[in-house]
């Protein structure tokens, strides 16, 4: 495309609230063929809320939150948000934590009043040999309905579950037809557990997901389908997806997203809608025929 025609299109992406940061990026969104998108905050809101506590034993609700509040506070993820947020709904007191550590992709742990507290996935219960076979049906049932269920344990025994709903953001379904109309590859990339990524990409229309892949694996699916011939489109909003952004064809950031996120892609939504990828898809057709 002629530098002139380029800037033609960068300019009406940008009516259309797409940034597009270079020039390149606006020629190769017409051959992107598969688009990842990242689930949480891209797909979804982004911003969880607790719905359910279910505690074993003599567990109080409260005091289950409680602690779980007082270690997500040490932590910046959404889901630790989620719980702060719940708590202080509460107006519970938070306790000190020593020896606080988060672990990508897997939860938090720290000891309080010197009891060592777990809280994360099924995947760090697993490392750290708490047997959660009692509850798996209970977390299954949670994540069927596109929750994600997190476990607390204290001293190596499960105490609660902690659930938080993520909701689909509205124009989500709509966006994600309009690509593969485009007869693009959608694939939905995510670190929460199978089960929810499985009832949330049915109820957004995506027949494909990658599930429970770490912070660090997420580009290496972005390889793996350039490997198979795809050009390969990634949208994502956290710190987690600038790898995958930076190894993408066409890396799209989420406008309200993380700044290092911005800075790894190539274009911004900044409306935050998925339909900002079709809208730039087009304008880049447009300019491409414009030269012809
Ligand atoms: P994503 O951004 O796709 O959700 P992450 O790698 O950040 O991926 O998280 C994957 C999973 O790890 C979460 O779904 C959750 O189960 C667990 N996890 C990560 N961080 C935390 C945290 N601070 N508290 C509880 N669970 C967490
Ligand atoms: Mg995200």
């Amino acid at each position: 495309a002629t530098p002139m025609s380029v800037m033609v299109g960068v300019g009406k992406a940008a009516e259309a609230g797409v940034l597009i940061r270079n020039g390149e990026a606006l020629q190769t969104a017409s051959k992107i063929s598969a688009m990842i998108l990242d689930k949480t905050g891209t797909i979804t809101e982004g911003s969880p809320k607790v719905t359910e506590i279910q505690v074993t034993g003599d567990y109080k609700e409260e005091e289950i939150l409680s602690l779980a509040a007082s270690l997500e506070s040490g932590s910046e993820h959404p889901l630790a948000l989620a719980i702060v947020e719940s708590a202080q709904e509460r107006g519970l007191v938070l306790s000190k934590v020593a020896n606080f550590e988060a672990i990508a992709g897997h939860g938090v742990e720290g000891s309080i009043d010197s009891n060592s507290i777990l809280f994360g996935n099924e995947k760090l219960m697993d490392e750290r040999s708490v047997s959660i076979e009692h509850y798996i049906a209970s977390a299954q049932r949670v994540a069927s309905e596109a929750k994600t269920p997190m476990y607390l344990a204290i001293n190596g025994e499960l105490a609660a579950i902690i659930s938080v709903s993520d909701p689909i953001k509205n124009d989500s379904v709509e966006a994600i037809k309009r690509l593969q109309a485009n007869g693009i590859r959608v694939v939905m990339l995510t670190g929460d557990n199978r089960a929810t990524a499985q009832a949330v990409s049915e109820k957004v229309g995506i027949s494909e997901f990658f599930a429970e892949v770490l912070p660090e694996d997420k580009s290496n699916k972005v390889e793996e389908l350039q490997a198979q011939g795809e050009i390969v489109g990634m949208t994502g909003d956290g710190i987690n997806d600038a790898p995958a952004l930076a190894q993408a064809n066409v890396g799209f950031a989420i406008g309200t997203g993380t700044d290092v996120a911005i800075e790894s892609a190539d274009i911004t939504l900044m409306r935050g809608s998925l339909h900002g990828l079709a809208d730039a898809i087009a304008i880049s057709k447009a300019t491409l025929r414009n030269i012809k």
